[in-house]
């Protein structure tokens, strides 16, 4: 079947992974997918519910008793490391489904499969490299430490980086030698599906991987609260995240929830402003603002304050909206849905200053899900939009004086994802890199490169846990001792 005029067609979307074979949903019952761009149809994907996941279970299930379970953490590691390298061969071909079903330019698209490729090749690399610890007890004991899989694990996924997301929960889950169910998002799966077919080329065992594409409500709830799984990664709102960690507690198993944030950037008067700009401007613009970690409150020091808002005013009157396949600055916001949401807040903002908007393009489709992106000023700290997460295109400048009100802001909304400090003064890094409540502290850059390597994740309403780097093998595994008497 065609997937997209502008994508090789290899790949049949309307099905689920389970076991080893790709089959429709129970039911047969499917869901449109849809290309925010221009609103048009993409292709059918299926619908999974409670039995699909059920049978995806039991295959994972089987998977860890049978010849996945069985592999060395060596075949396991070269196992993605291969994935990584057939993925670094698709990325073209990835970027362009991707482009089409989440709206993302082709560059952010292409970025997101590279990333997923060293995903990969990290997790590959590393899944021979954990281990445990001796430690010193009674006399005539030898105590040690043993990390093990937690079994199967559950990875529900949004849509506004599907290969990023699943890059990093499912590599470090595998390179465990856990067997994952993945439960993509309504609004963009097909590179999760591309991504599952590229694990089976390269090698991974039947049963390893299941994807069950489908409605939240039904595929993604029954996924979270099934008696069969070990561990729960989620990434998405408030409020679902809620709803999995509930579910998740009734078989009393651990999840890691990755919940968004309202994260700040503070600027002092003593930083390089002309370094600055571009990650200030552009970590809140970046996938048209539908980032976890977007960068949505920009804090800067009265003295300075007018110069960077210009200078960010001008950044901004040069930003295009329109078509992924344009490849401009920002694409669609991912669904209709989600425009009424993001303009919904514009519409709250109507009583602040703005300090300037971006450009729709011509002929961008009436029917896209197109936002202009906004820069309002002067926005008092306590405002609605600058305390709610948005998900959409949308900045808010918050003037300061000091550093204590600068920190008494910046950690004064319920999130706490990532921060970045701008100044040239050591001692004042050092003290707000350890004052911020914030899962993440850059000083001067923001969002380091993607940041495979670097522990990510949340306090209070950004959620709990840590995925990515090193550290996300400890979140997909659990610690054994055992203590030997030996005289
Ligand atoms: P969502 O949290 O409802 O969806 C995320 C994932 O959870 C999807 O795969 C969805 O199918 C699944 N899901 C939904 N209901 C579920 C349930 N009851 N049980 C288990 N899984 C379920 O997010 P959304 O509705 O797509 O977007 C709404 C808002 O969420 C956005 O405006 C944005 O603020 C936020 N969001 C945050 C992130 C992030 O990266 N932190 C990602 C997407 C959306």
């Amino acid at each position: 079947m065609t997937v997209l005029n502008s994508a090789q067609p290899w790949f049949d979307p309307s099905l689920c992974l389970i076991g080893g074979a790709w089959v429709p949903a129970q039911g047969d019952e499917t869901l449109a997918l849809v290309n925010p761009s221009d609103g048009s149809a993409i292709c059918e994907i299926a619908r999974g519910k409670a039995e699909d996941v059920d049978a995806a279970v039991a295959a994972a299930q089987a998977a860890r008793a049978g010849e996945w379970g069985q592999m060395t953490a060596l075949e396991r590691g070269r196992i993605l490391t291969r994935l990584g390298q057939l993925v670094s061969e698709r990325v073209d071909d990835l970027a362009a489904l991707e482009a089409a079903d989440v709206g993302k330019p082709l560059t952010q698209a292409r970025a997101d499969a590279v990333a997923l490729a060293r995903y990969c090749e990290f997790y590959g690399g590393a899944a021979d490299k954990v281990m445990g610890e001796t430690i010193p007890y009674l006399d005539g004991y030898t105590v040690y430490t043993l990390r093990e899989p937690h079994g199967v694990t559950g990875h529900i996924v949004p849509w506004n980086y599907p290969m990023q997301i699943i890059g990093r929960s499912v590599g470090a889950a595998l390179a465990m030698g856990n067997a994952c169910v993945l439960k993509p998002a309504e609004e963009a799966c097909l590179t999760a599906l591309a991504f599952a077919h590229l694990a089976q080329e390269a090698g991974l065992p039947d049963g390893a991987l299941n994807v069950v594409p489908g409605l939240g409500a039904e595929a993604g709830a029954a996924l979270s609260g099934h008696p069969g799984i070990q561990h729960v990664s989620f990434t998405g709102s408030v409020a679902t995240g809620a709803l999995v960690q509930a579910a998740a507690a009734r078989n009393v198993v651990p999840v890691t929830l990755e919940l968004g944030g309202k994260s700040p950037q503070l600027v002092f008067e003593d930083a390089d402003l002309d370094a600055a700009l571009p990650f200030l401007v552009n970590a809140g613009i970046q996938n048209a603002g539908q980032t976890c970690s977007a960068s949505s409150r920009i804090l800067v020091q009265r003295s300075v304050y007018n110069q960077v808002r210009d200078q960010m005013a001008d950044a901004y009157a040069s930003l295009t909206v329109g078509p992924a396949m344009d490849d401009l600055r920002l694409g669609p916001l991912i669904s209709a849905r989600q425009k009424e949401i993001v303009s919904g807040f514009l519409s709250k903002g109507a009583d602040l200053q703005i300090a300037a908007q971006g450009i729709l393009a011509d002929h961008a489709p009436e029917t896209g899900a197109y936002v202009k992106p906004t820069l309002f000023a002067d926005v008092a700290p306590d405002h609605l939009l600058a305390r709610d997460e948005i998900f959409g295109p949308v900045q808010v400048m918050i003037p300061f004086d000091t550093e204590e009100d600068a920190l008494r802001i910046a950690n004064g909304t319920d999130y706490g994802l990532v921060a970045s400090v701008w100044t040239r003064d050591g001692a004042r890094q050092m003290r707000l890199a350890r004052a911020l409540h914030s899962g993440q502290v850059f000083i001067n850059n923001y969002g380091a490169g993607g940041g495979v390597e670097l522990p990510f994740g949340g306090i209070g309403k950004s959620g709990h846990g840590r995925e990515k780097g090193f550290e996300a093998l400890y979140g997909f595994s659990s610690l054994k001792t055992v203590a030997a008497f030996h005289g």
